[in-house]
């Protein structure tokens, strides 16, 4: 009981700590929109995805994550990273470093696999507690590997009541998530042969994350033609400069809606 009542304490500390205005410059204005977590899949001895040309997921992910944290920062954005080498940073802990920060957006980067190898493209993912397809939900599963590593022995969002918790957190943003997702779909896959489109599924790294959300998967290790192009240092900056794009864009709306003045 007295656990229970514990329990609640947090859980509802932390619907507190998301509700209210938490930063210390509130005072003088509100929150603008400032500061992006670029997530790098994988890492360590986790690699992710490998094409058949010898491409490694996390090595491309994180060097498209350098990409557009240099393309941020120029446009005076803050920049958070969860991981800046070839490291295995736990989900929660790429959660918690998110949060720590107070940043705005957590964009994480992924690339695709599947058992098809001719399905090719882009697709952007936000946070669902049900997958919106089959597809959508192998991505999840796949993306969600990384947790067994871990070798946590009970997720914290198994308990019950902090788990409901983190869903309304959650769905506090699912519409700020879903418009950013779309954004770097449109951004990101201007060729509609491409566009594979926006998805929802259940992504541990996305949960318990108070910000908007999205998951990118730039394209399929699995296809030799996207794994081609994955490999150019042109296409690695095409894609860094569509998610600045969708992010500027976004950071307007997100300060539009705030009644900040544009930057
Ligand atoms: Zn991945």
């Amino acid at each position: 009981m007295l656990l229970e009542r514990k329990r609640l304490a947090v859980a509802l500390a932390l619907v507190v700590a998301s509700l209210a205005p938490a930063r210390a410059d509130e005072s003088i204005g509100p929150d603008r929109f400032d500061t992006v977590v670029i997530d790098a899949g994988h890492g360590g001895d986790d690699a992710g995805a490998r094409g058949a040309a010898g491409l490694v997921e996390k090595e491309l992910v994180l060097d498209v994550a350098f990409r557009l944290a240099k393309r941020l920062a120029e446009n005076g954005l803050q920049v958070v990273m969860t991981r800046h080498d070839d490291s295995f940073v736990p989900l929660e802990q790429r959660t918690s470093i998110a949060n720590d920060a107070r940043a705005d957006l957590f964009i994480s980067i992924h690339g695709n696999a599947t058992h098809d190898a001719k399905v090719r493209g882009i697709e952007t993912f936000f946070l669902a507690l049900s997958a919106s397809d089959e597809h959508a939900g192998q991505v999840a599963r796949r993306e969600n590997q990384a947790f067994r590593l871990e070798g946590t022995p009970a997720r914290r969002s198994d308990d019950a009541l902090v788990a409901i918790i983190g869903d309304l957190i959650a769905s506090e943003h699912m519409e700020e998530s879903n418009e950013f997702a779309r954004l770097a779909q449109a951004k990101l896959a201007g060729d509609p042969e491409v566009a594979r489109g926006v998805k929802q599924a259940p992504f541990v790294v996305l949960e318990g994350v108070q910000m908007p959300a999205a998951l990118v998967e730039i394209g399929f290790l699995t296809n030799r033609l996207d794994e081609k192009k994955l490999q150019r240092s042109e296409e690695r900056d095409r894609i860094a400069a569509a998610l600045t794009r969708a992010a500027l864009e976004f950071g307007q709306r997100y300060d539009a809606r705030r009644g900040v003045g544009s930057r």
